[in-house]
């Protein structure tokens, strides 16, 4: 039934953010359109801890060695916290360019087996192939107001030479009922 997590961070520099994950921490990422980014990450798990206060959720990644990757960390000029021997790991934290903090820790406690998935390949929408095509944009703007000719005739031209976005249901059902006119 569920086949995958999705975690969101939510930052005030989104951009720089995916940067870090991408450059930084070298995590795999595919671009979903208009250069955003999604990234893949390692088997993950899921903890529930007692908590008073309001609910909230924490990410944490984790890693062989934390030594090595505050090191590693420090010849990119990135800065972390002291690391903090905790009966049930070695912690430190980083701040992200967006201000956000990001826990990495390298665990003493056991891990779980990852969770079976079947194959996604056939499931899964590939990343589209094309992308935003800004010199077709800056020489064809759509008429303002356009008719829907106008429209149907934009979208038509746009599918062939720009993927930054598929062509709206109502053109998609003008384009249709025309193909089954026989006129
Ligand atoms: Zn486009």
């Amino acid at each position: 039934m569920i086949n995958g997590a999705h975690v969101i961070l939510y930052s005030r520099k989104s951009e720089a953010d995916r940067e870090f994950f991408r450059d930084v921490l070298k995590l795999p990422s595919v671009d979903v359109g208009r250069g955003w980014l999604i990234f893949g990450l390692p088997p993950a798990e899921v903890a529930v801890h007692p908590a008073d206060e309001e609910a909230k959720q924490e990410l944490y990644l984790m890693c062989a060695d934390v030594d090595a990757f505050v090191e590693d960390m420090k010849t990119r000029g990135i800065a972390c916290a002291p690391v903090s021997d905790q009966p049930w790991g070695r912690l430190t934290s980083l701040t992200l360019p967006g201000g956000g903090p990001l826990g990495v820790y390298q665990p003493k406690h056991p891990r779980p087996p990852a969770m079976k998935v079947p194959s996604l390949a056939k499931r899964t929408p590939r990343a589209p192939a094309r992308r935003l095509n800004a010199g077709w944009h800056a020489k064809h703007r759509m008429p303002k107001p356009a008719t829907l000719e106008q429209r149907v005739r934009w979208h038509v031209a746009h599918a062939e030479a720009c993927g930054c976005r598929p062509i709206p249901k109502r053109v998609q059902l003008a384009l249709r009922s025309r193909k089954s006119d026989p006129t």
